[in-house]
C-alpha cells in the first residue's frame, strides 16, 4: 500500500537514495519506543513521520521497544503502546521487535570490540567517572583502568554477566578519546550493572545496555534504512557511527528531526508519570493528558492526529506548537464526521402552558447540515423541555438574543417560536422553571405574520430525556510553557480543567453513542461517550469546544 509522498527533508534524502541505490531500492524505518510510559502527541508525530515514510515509499516498518532499562519498564506499557501504534493506524505487520531479544547478540559484539582492543572494564564508580569526563571546555582524563588487557577485560566482562560484581561496581566502556570534543565519544559505557527484573528476560541477565551502544545494533540487526530520531540525538551520531564502523556490521544512516513541543502540557514521561502517580489527574488516558490513549479516549480521530502531524510538519528547527492547533484539526475532523444531536448541559424546565398535555410530535432531525448521506433521526416535541440555563437571562441586555421575561426564541429542529410568560423561583430565589407559550402556527420556523426572532436554541424533550454526566475538559496547565524554569510545573495546574455536569439532559439517539465516536452537541461542542459510559449511567466527554474558546477563559481565570 502506498500513498502520496510527504514533503520534507528526511522524505527529500530518501528520493536521493532511491535515485542512487542507497539501500538497493529499500525504506525500512522504525519506531522505537521505550516501555516506560503511555506514547504521548510527541510520539504520534514519529510514528506518522515513520510509517509515513514507508507507506509512501513503498517501504517496511518496524515496531521495536527500546527495553534495554528494565527498572522503569513494564508490560503494562508495552500492551498500550502496541494498542496505540495500531490504534494510530502505523503497520508493522509481523515486525513487533524487542531490543532485549537481541541481547545475546549484543554481548557477543561486545566481546567482539573487547577482542579489537575497542572496549575495556572500567572501575571507576559513577561520581568518578564523571569526575574524569571533564567538560565542554575541559578535556576528559583517561580511567586508570583504560590500559587492561584484552584477556583481562574478556575474563571481567565474563564475571560481570556471570553475576559476581556489585551493582555498579564495574561497567563496560568504548575505548575512544578522553579528549574528544564531543563528551559522548569520551569512552562512553555499554555495559552496567544492575540487578534488576526485567519484564521479559527475568533474571537471565544482570549486565544492561546503555542506549547508544544497544540502539545501532538493533537498528543494524533490523536492516533499518533510515534511523530518525530528535535532534538531541545528533551529537550522538558520531557514536552511532563508530560502534557500527568498529564492528563492521550493517551501518543504517541515522537523521535527526525537530521533536514536537506543544505549549499548555508537558510532555516528559517522567512528569507525565508523576501526574497519574500524584493523582492529579485519573490515569494516563485521562482526557486531559497529551498521550494517545487520553486524546483517543477524549475523541480525537486518528485522522485529526495525521492532519495535525501533517500540518505541523518535519524541520530540523525546534519550535512551540499551538496546542489550539491541534484542537483545529480535531474540530476539522469531527466537523465532517460527527453527527448532530441536542444535549442540554445546564437544565431549565419549560412548560408550554398552551401545548396539549400528553401531546407528542415526532420531527425528522437531518444528522449533519451539509451531508444527507448521514441520514436523519426522530426527535420527540413535547408539553414539557429543558433548555440550557445559559440561555435565559432574567434581567437579559440587548444583545442578548436568547430568553428573557416576555421575550420570544425560536427552537432548533421543530422550529416553533416560543415566547416566556413567567419565572418560577424557588425558595433561594434561583429560577427553576419557565412558563412559555408556543405560537403553534410557527411550525417548521416560520411565522405567518412574518414576525423574525433573533435566537434559536435548543432544547429536549424533558419526558424523553436521558441522563448523562457530562465531562468538560480544559487544557491542563494555565501557563504556556509549565516546563520553564524556576517553576514547579505542578503548581501551574489548571483547576478548571475538569468541570463535571451530573445531570445534563440528552437527546434519546445519545443513549446508544458508541464509545469515543465523535457527536456535535448542537451549539455546545463535539463530544464523545467515555470508556465509563453505561446504558442507564452514560457518560459523555467534551473533545473540543465548536469554536476556540480558550482565550476568553484564560482572561477569566486571572
Ligand atoms: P524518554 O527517553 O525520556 O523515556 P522519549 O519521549 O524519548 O522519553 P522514547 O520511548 O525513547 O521516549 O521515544 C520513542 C521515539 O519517539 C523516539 O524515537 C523519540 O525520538 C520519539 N519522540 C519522543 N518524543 C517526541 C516528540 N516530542 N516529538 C517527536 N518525536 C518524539
Ligand atoms: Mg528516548
Amino acid at each position: 500500500m502506498t500513498s502520496p509522498k510527504p514533503s520534507h527533508f528526511i522524505q527529500d534524502i530518501v528520493d536521493e537514495d532511491l535515485k542512487t541505490q542507497r539501500w538497493q531500492g529499500r525504506v525500512h524505518t522504525r519506531f522505537p519506543p521505550e516501555p516506560n510510559g503511555y506514547l504521548h502527541i510527541g510520539h504520534s508525530k514519529s510514528i506518522c513521520l515513520n510509517f509515513g515514510l514507508a507507506r509512501a515509499n513503498g517501504g517496511l516498518f518496524n515496531l521495536r521497544f527500546d527495553d534495554t532499562n528494565p527498572a522503569k519498564e513494564d508490560q503494562e506499557y508495552v500492551d498500550s503502546i502496541i494498542a496505540d501504534v495500531k490504534w494510530l493506524g502505523g503497520d508493522f505487520g509481523d515486525r513487533l521487535f524487542f531490543a532485549s531479544d537481541y541481547f545475546e547478540q549484543m554481548y557477543a559484539f561486545a566481546v567482539q570490540l573487547v577482542k579489537k582492543g575497542k572496549a575495556y572494564v572500567c572501575d571507576l564508580n559513577a561520581e568518578q567517572m564523571r569526575e574524569h569526563r571533564g567538560t565542554f571546555e575541559k578535556p576528559g582524563i583517561d580511567s586508570p583502568f583504560r590500559n587492561r588487557t584484552v584477556e583481562e577485560n574478556l575474563d571481567l566482562l565474563g564475571r560481570m554477566r556471570a553475576g559476581e560484581f556489585a551493582d555498579g561496581a564495574k561497567t563496560l566502556r568504548a575505548k575512544i578519546d578522553m579528549a574528544s570534543g564531543n563528551i559522548n565519544l569520551r569512552d562512553p559505557v555499554m555495559y552496567r550493572i544492575i540487578r534488576a527484573h526485567h519484564h521479559r528476560t527475568g533474571d537471565k541477565w544482570c549486565i544492561y545496555p546503555s542506549y547508544d551502544w544497544a540502539h545501532g545494533l538493533e537498528d543494524s540487526l533490523e536492516k533499518i534504512t533510515h534511523s530518525i530520531c530528535t535532534l538531541e540525538f545528533e551529537n550522538h551520531r558520531p557514536l552511532y557511527d563508530w560502534f557500527l564502523n568498529e564492528l563492521g556490521v550493517y551501518h543504517p544512516q541515522q537523521i535527526e528531526f525537530a521533536r514536537l513541543n506543544l505549549n499548555y502540557t508537558v510532555m516528559s514521561k517522567r512528569k507525565l508519570l508523576a501526574l497519574v502517580n500524584e493523582k492529579h489527574v485519573r490515569g494516563w488516558d485521562d482526557p486531559r493528558m497529551p498521550t494517545i490513549s487520553a486524546l483517543r479516549r477524549r475523541g480525537c480521530t486518528p485522522e485529526a492526529l495525521w492532519k495535525f502531524n501533517e500540518e505541523v510538519g518535519v524541520t530540523r528547527i525546534n519550535s512551540v506548537i499551538d496546542v489550539g492547533r491541534l484542537e483545529n484539526a480535531m474540530r476539522d475532523d469531527l466537523g465532517k464526521r460527527a453527527p448532530r444531536r441536542m444535549a442540554v448541559l445546564k437544565p431549565l424546565k419549560v412548560v408550554l402552558e398552551n401545548y396539549p398535555e400528553g401531546q407528542v410530535e415526532e420531527f425528522e432531525a437531518s444528522n449533519h447540515p451539509e451531508d444527507a448521506s448521514m441520514g436523519t433521526r426522530k426527535v420527540q416535541f413535547s408539553r414539557e423541555l429543558y433548555i440550557d440555563a445559559d440561555d435565559f437571562m432574567v434581567d437579559p441586555p440587548k444583545k442578548f438574543f436568547r430568553l428573557g421575561p416576555g421575550r420570544e426564541v425560536r427552537l432548533k429542529v421543530a422550529g416553533y417560536f416560543i415566547t416566556c410568560k413567567d419565572v418560577v423561583k424557588n425558595a433561594a430565589g434561583e429560577v427553576v422553571e419557565l412558563i412559555c407559550t408556543v405560537d403553534l402556527a410557527t411550525k417548521g420556523g416560520e411565522a405567518p405574520d412574518g414576525r423574525k426572532v433573533k435566537g434559536t436554541i435548543h432544547w429536549v424533550s424533558a419526558p424523553h430525556a436521558v441522563n448523562a454526566e457530562v465531562r468538560l475538559f480544559d487544557r491542563l496547565f494555565v501557563a504556556e510553557n509549565p516546563d520553564a524554569e524556576g517553576k514547579d510545573y505542578k503548581e501551574l495546574l489548571n483547576p478548571h480543567s475538569l468541570v463535571v455536569l451530573a445531570d445534563a439532559k440528552l437527546e434519546p439517539a445519545l443513549a446508544h453513542a458508541k464509545i469515543s465516536e465523535g457527536v456535535q452537541f448542537e451549539r455546545v461542542g463535539y463530544f464523545c461517550a467515555d470508556l465509563d459510559s453505561k446504558p442507564g449511567a452514560l457518560v459523555f466527554n467534551r473533545t473540543v469546544t465548536l469554536k476556540d474558546s480558550w482565550a476568553k477563559v484564560a482572561a477569566k481565570s486571572e
